[in-house]
């Protein structure tokens, strides 16, 4: 069993219960970790509360020197991370290093921005009088991580909150606890003080609600779904929290006609199939302008039948299994949505067979067109391995449709006339856009959704930003 860790101690749950963690490929147990309550969150809380005077005291710069210290042991533990990481989540081997080194490097970079922490003197209209404005930790601050990317997730919400003086108590999802323990555990180890950061595993309903109702939790920093999104706003609302809310996506890929296709067709496979299509980034709608549909789609479809499935621990994979059962259901009653109003199946909309895939919730990568704007896998999220495709007839109707959506986080256009795509970066009502490329995220900028898709920022200086307050001092001389 893999324990939690409070104050720096390896820990179970008061409830003695445990959860098992399966393998989405296989079906087998990879471990087990406790089954927290609330009591055990609370406890997590309580420390992290006592923890909280003598860090918030520490100097940035030595707060910043743990998190490098710390991401320096993850790289060093990368290989056997990324299995462990593959076993619980079912992302291919690759990818899993792509995330940890991720996580790494968003330690490092604001295990640097320690020392940009600064305030400011404001000379007053009264005589003898100056102001000074300082910047402070908010206190002890909630991290609740969804599944897909358990560990970058995690990390862009415990790095700039530690360097910026809080505490943390982490709530990972309750499928993919096991890397994030141990790399909590990995930076304990750089000698972080007792109590700065905690991690409890357990149900979002039972540790996750504790951390939004106890009023020693003065932030908190979510990654979900939309809807659990507005709870925790609610909830913490009560105790006026602060919160930085990343979401849902339905990310739009506009491709115009005079755009270089083979660049183009490789970005929607990959926007569209990382991580079996389970992130928020993931390119969700895909709008092609009318004369160049054809040879893009028939491009596309080509390189998806190319895409090999399986186990992520096996060399060559690049599709992984869904994340659980039911999370392959959605997708499939999405797909099966669009085919009942008159949607074609280009390639794919099935499960892949053989025995290889009985025990896992694998999908086959699938293309649809002539999806109606009304369909589910439109209105709705699409997590999972189905992309619908759309043809427009001009740059409007392409923003219109990109526009359409509740979501607004990423989106792409691909062009080679840069005014153009300087207009629609400016119109596409989202977080995020990249204009040639797709989905890479920069530590340097903030990240974050607009509309449905979330609330205040990762990433960047104004991710450190939510991580403080500001607070006035007047000085009479
Ligand atoms: P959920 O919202 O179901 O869960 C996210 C986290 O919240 C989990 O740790 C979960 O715990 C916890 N939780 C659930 N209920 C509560 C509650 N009442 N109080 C406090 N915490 C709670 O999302 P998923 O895990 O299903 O993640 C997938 C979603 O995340 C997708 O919709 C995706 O778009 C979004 N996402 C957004 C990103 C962004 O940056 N905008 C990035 C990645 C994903 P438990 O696991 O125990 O239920």
């Amino acid at each position: 069993m893999t324990k939690f860790h409070i104050a720096g101690e390896f820990s179970d749950s008061k409830s003695g219960e445990v959860t098992e963690i399966r393998n989405p490929a296989t079906g087998e147990v990879v471990d087990t970790v406790p089954k927290g309550t609330e009591e055990d969150a609370r406890r997590a809380v309580d420390s992290a509360h006592e923890a909280f005077e003598e860090w918030s005291q520490t100097p940035p710069t030595t707060r910043g020197s743990f998190l490098y210290q710390g991401a320096q042991k993850v790289r060093e533990a990368e290989g056997e991370l990324s299995i462990l990481l593959t076993q619980e989540q079912g992302k291919p081997k690759k990818e899993a290093i792509l995330e940890l080194r991720r996580f790494a490097s968003t330690l490092e970079y604001y295990a640097g921005l320690g020392v940009s922490i600064r305030g400011s003197y404001i000379p007053l209209h009264d005589h003898n009088r100056y102001g000074m404005i300082i910047k402070r930790p908010i206190g002890v601050c909630g991290a609740i991580v969804p599944w897909n990317f358990p560990v970058s997730l995690m990390g862009n919400k415990i790095a700039p909150a530690l360097v910026a003086g809080n505490t943390v108590v982490v709530k990972p999802a309750s499928t993919t606890p096991l890397t994030s323990i141990r790399c909590i555990e990995i930076l304990n180890k750089t000698g972080l003080p007792k109590g700065v950061l905690n991690i409890v595993t357990g149900p979002g309903a039972i540790v996750g609600e504790e951390l939004l109702r106890n009023p020693k939790v003065r932030k908190i920093g979510f990654t979900g779904e939309t809807e659990t999104g507005k709870h925790v706003m609610s909830v913490a609302a009560q105790e006026i929290k602060r919160v930085t809310l990343e979401l849902g996506g339905s990310d739009p890929l506009i491709v115009c006609e005079d755009a270089d296709l083979d660049g183009a067709v490789k970005a929607a496979a990959v926007g569209r199939f990382f991580n079996c299509g389970q992130a928020c980034l993931a390119i969700k709608r895909l709008y092609l302008f009318e004369k160049i549909a054809d040879p893009f789609i028939e491009k596309l479809i080509e390189r998806v039948k190319r895409l090999k499935i399986g186990n992520g621990l096996e060399e060559g994979t690049i599709i992984g299994p869904l994340h659980t059962q039911k999370q392959r259901e959605e997708v499939e009653s999405q797909v099966e949505d669009a085919q009942k109003s008159g949607a074609k199946v280009l390639t794919g909309g099935k499960r892949p067979t053989g025995s290889e895939f009985d025990k896992g919730f694998f999908y086959l990568p699938t293309l649809l067109s002539d999806v109606p704007d009304s369909g589910k896998i439109v209105q709705e999220e699409c997590f999972g391995p189905a992309l619908p495709i759309f043809r427009v007839k001009n740059l409007e109707e392409a923003i219109e449709k990109a526009n359409s959506s509740i979501y607004g986080l990423g989106s792409s256009i691909w062009t080679q006339d840069f005014s153009k795509a300087h207009y629609a970066a400016e119109r596409i009502e989202a977080g995020y856009t990249w204009i040639n490329s797709i989905q890479t995220i920069y530590d340097e900028l903030p990240f974050g959704g607009l509309k449905h898709s979330g609330l205040g920022k990762e990433h960047g200086i104004e991710a450190l930003e939510h991580y403080l307050e500001t607070k006035s001092i007047v000085i009479a001389t």
